[in-house]
């Protein structure tokens, strides 16, 4: 069941998706060569303590999972393509982040997700990176009243395809409100022109993920939640909090 929120709801919302929005500014702030995934999660815990916010990812369990997600930060390296845990092996030179993070504030969720490297860039990966942000942005701007949940799919897919990239098989997006996962859900491929109709008052987490190495499949890690590509190739990641408007498209967990 999709639930609408109003006007006001949404505004709630964007307080919420600002906790996200500067938590996941200081992971990347703080993100170098040596620093580790554990420190990161530090960072993003502090952010969410000082607004008074909480963290729906911590503790979160879904049914495919075998133990509770023991961060409040999701942190992919390199392979990994979403869900990573944050350890305490250094970031190296040259490595690509993927950092997922959620906030509860005033009983409403925010959700958004950015991809970055540190130390010295590989121009593969920064091109990976601008696809994910590319494929986000077309996501977001299918995301009008009138228009329905395959035209965004269809917009995140043929973005990521045309330039050559991998799309992970069956994840993607959700409806997000009180909580974090709601429906309807949002696949990042498909045909235009199908599925739930958009309607001012959905609000919606876009997340497409992109392969470097072309291939769709991905493994996970034996912790039960790291999502790995099965071809050893880079993945990228990119999440915004969205809410249909009649005006258009409100990002609610930029800065
Ligand atoms: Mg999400």
């Amino acid at each position: 069941m999709v639930i609408l929120k109003t006007d006001r709801e949404i505004d709630e919302m964007r307080a919420a998706g600002r906790v996200v929005a500067r938590a996941l500014a200081a992971v990347r702030e703080a993100a170098d060569v040596g620093v580790s995934p554990l420190d990161l999660d530090r960072v993003a815990r502090e952010v969410l303590r000082a607004a008074g916010a909480t963290s729906p990812f911590l503790g979160y369990r879904p049914r495919f999972a075998p133990v509770p997600f023991p961060a409040a930060l999701c942190l992919s390296v390199n392979d990994a393509i979403v869900h990573g845990i944050p350890g305490e092996a250094p970031l190296r030179d040259g490595d690509l982040v993927s950092a997922d993070f959620g906030a509860l504030l005033g009983g409403w969720a925010g959700d958004a997700a950015v991809s970055f490297t540190v130390g010295r860039a590989r121009p593969a990966d920064l091109r990976l990176i601008e696809t994910s942000e590319a494929a986000l942005a077309a996501g977001i701007a299918a995301a009008v009243p009138g228009n329905r949940i395959g035209d965004i799919a269809h917009a995140i897919g043929t973005t990521c395809r045309a330039a050559g990239y991998g799309v992970p098989d069956g994840f993607g997006g959700h409806g997000i409100g009180r909580a974090m996962h709601e429906d309807p859900g949002v696949p990042n491929e498909g045909p235009p022109g199908r599925g739930t109709k958009l309607r001012p008052g959905m609000v919606l987490a876009i997340e497409p993920m992109v392969i470097a190495g072309g291939t769709d499949d991905y493994t996970c890690d034996g912790d039960g939640w790291t999502l790995r590509t099965v071809d050893g190739s880079r993945a990228a990641h990119a999440e915004h909090t969205v809410a249909i408007t009649s005006d258009g498209p409100r990002i609610l967990t930029a800065l």
